[in-house]
């Protein structure tokens, strides 16, 4: 079934490969009814992959300029997607406080050791296989497990403590597991880590993507989360939506299908996603 629509977009303004009027248009022709953008933030910080923060009132200009031209055929949503890097910086509406916001992605990308000031003590999660590889020898001395460990810990500190609406793929640790093999998601210890970071999700009441941007990105066969973990916030009554995290208009539908089925492999029957009015659901 078609979804009613996708939050979770990167365009030009961060690390996107098309301006925002291409994601719309491709929207608008798959038939999607609302549409958010979430370009990356890091504020008051910004590199290459996010936004710069000199350009924070021309992204939200853009985006509101486009919601009007387009608002008879669907709704345009504004949102980012911020990092969570305790003490420099969470997604939460305080910090990006006086901007239109309707929504904030929240996302672990980086662990390392805590308050760690320099670029050494931290990984990138999400960074090449080769970035992670050293990561992981450097700042946590090859030991696989004190890495995931660290990283969802971040993620339920994040579900808890930052008033985020929507939580970015949540098992984002898994992306370069394939290859490096830090870790096995079938041993006890990791499935007490994903329980105890579902129940946390529960608590915070607030809505986990399922993502596929890696698919898109031919990087996995599946979307975060895994079935077991999404099994497990079906136990625990966490709400779930599905986003592509795509920065191609191209892919901005990509693997909605195989997103659709895991769910309900795991027990869902709906999907939530956000209007002007609020939180809505939809059947799947
Ligand atoms: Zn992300
Ligand atoms: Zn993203």
């Amino acid at each position: 079934m078609t979804l009613k629509g996708n939050y979770h977009t990167h365009t030009t303004w961060c690390d996107g490969k098309a301006a925002p009027e291409a994601f719309i248009q491709t929207a608008i022709d798959a038939g999607l009814e609302y549409l958010g953008f979430s370009a990356h933030a890091c504020f008051p910080f910004d590199d290459d992959w996010h936004m710069k923060v000199a350009d924070y009132r021309d992204y939200f200009t853009n985006i509101l300029e486009l919601k009007d031209k387009y608002k008879d055929r669907i709704q345009i949503l504004t949102g980012l997607e911020a990092d969570w890097i305790p003490p420099a910086t969470a997604p939460d509406y305080k910090i990006y406080k006086g901007l239109p916001l309707d929504y904030i992605i929240g996302s672990v990308h980086f662990g390392g050791k805590k308050g760690g000031a320099s670029p050494d003590e931290w990984v990138g999660i999400d960074a090449s296989t080769e970035h992670v590889a050293a990561g992981l020898k450097n700042v946590f001395g090859g030991d696989g497990k004190a890495f995931v460990k660290d990283y969802y810990e971040r993620v339920r500190t994040m579900a808890l403590s930052s008033d985020c609406d929507i939580i970015g793929h949540p098992d984002l640790i898994r992306l370069r597991n394939t290859e490096l093999g830090f870790f096995n998601e079938d041993e006890e210890w990791y499935k007490d880590e994903i329980r105890a970071t579902a129940e946390a999700f529960a608590k915070s009441g607030k809505v986990v993507e399922i993502n596929t941007g890696a698919m898109s990105r031919g990087l996995m066969t599946t979307p975060y989360p895994s079935l077991d973990f999404l099994k497990m916030m079906k136990e625990h009554g966490v709400h779930i939506m599905i986003n592509s995290d795509s920065h191609t208009p191209e892919t901005l539908l990509y693997g909605f299908d195989e997103a659709q089925q895991l769910a309900r492999a795991a027990g869902y029957t709906e999907l939530w996603y956000l209007t002007r009015e609020g939180w809505q659901t939809q059947a799947i």
